[in-house]
């Protein structure tokens, strides 16, 4: 059976102290709740992580990074490795997502460096890829998600992918409020676990959890979720009330 997981993504938000009552808060709301084979995990900022990995202990919630460098160290100023964010006691970290592929120029090329590095570091990442609205305009959605997926993983061995979580984020779905219907979505991962299963095995195909991400929230998630091939969601904006992201939560 997939993992179901919801991953809220807190961007360039909430200090420390915001961080932790975010995190505390959340706890509450889903002490009672049933979430037999589902992940909850949240990506709070570099700063804030070791004292969001401390407030989340002994909890259901799951503290991850938003970004990691590739190298192991040296001359990166600014950065975090692999080993830092280890050290600190994350293990899983988002990687690829749209505003770092687009304000960051981070290329598929060094992606695959730093999934790499997940790998030989024995860590997990939420791989964020997606189409833009010119390429679904034009009808190239499936072939640019293959290209996206090929050039940054498909150079891993089917076993690699225990340590992968999918994340399809149409880039004009997030934070437009723009969501992509449940079709879309449903038609999309469909085609995502195609092609692994082209490229690996049926069983790596049946077995990765691919999240879909794009103005998520308490209205839309449950007809999401309700997708055969949609495992759960990565959240954005919603992510950051904690009555819109446990609504979001509860409708896995
Ligand atoms: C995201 O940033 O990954 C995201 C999906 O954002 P939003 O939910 O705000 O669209």
């Amino acid at each position: 059976m997939r993992t179901k997981i919801v991953a809220g993504n807190w961007k360039l938000n909430n200090t420390k102290e915001e961080s932790k009552t975010l995190i505390k808060d959340l706890k509450k709301a889903i002490e009672d709740k049933k979430l037999k084979n589902t992940r909850v995990i949240v990506a709070p900022t570099f700063v804030n992580l070791a004292s969001s990995v401390k407030t989340a202990k002994k909890s259901k919630i799951e503290v991850v990074a938003q970004n990691m460098h590739q190298a192991k160290n040296g001359a990166y100023t600014g950065e975090v490795s692999a080993e830092m964010l280890k050290a600190i006691g994350v293990k899983t970290v988002i990687l690829g997502h749209s505003e770092r592929r687009t304000y960051f120029n981070e290329t598929d090329a060094a992606l695959a460096e730093k999934v790499n590095t997940i790998l030989e570091n024995k860590m997990e990442t939420i791989f964020c890829f997606g189409e833009l609205l010119e390429d679904r305009k034009a009808d190239k959605h499936f072939e640019v998600v293959e290209s996206q997926l090929s050039n940054a993983l498909f150079h891993l061995k089917g076993a690699d992918f225990k340590s992968i979580i999918l994340a399809y984020e149409p880039v004009w779905a997030i934070g437009t409020g723009e969501t992509a219907s449940p079709e879309q979505a449903q038609e999309m991962h469909a085609f995502i676990r195609s092609i692994i299963e082209k490229k690996y095995t049926k069983e790596v195909a049946d077995n990765v959890s691919i999240l879909y991400g794009g103005s998520v929230k308490p209205a839309n998630a449950e007809e999401i979720f309700s997708k055969p091939d949609v495992d759960g969601g990565l959240i954005g904006g919603a992510a950051l009330k904690v009555a819109d992201f446990t609504a979001i939560i509860k409708a896995i």
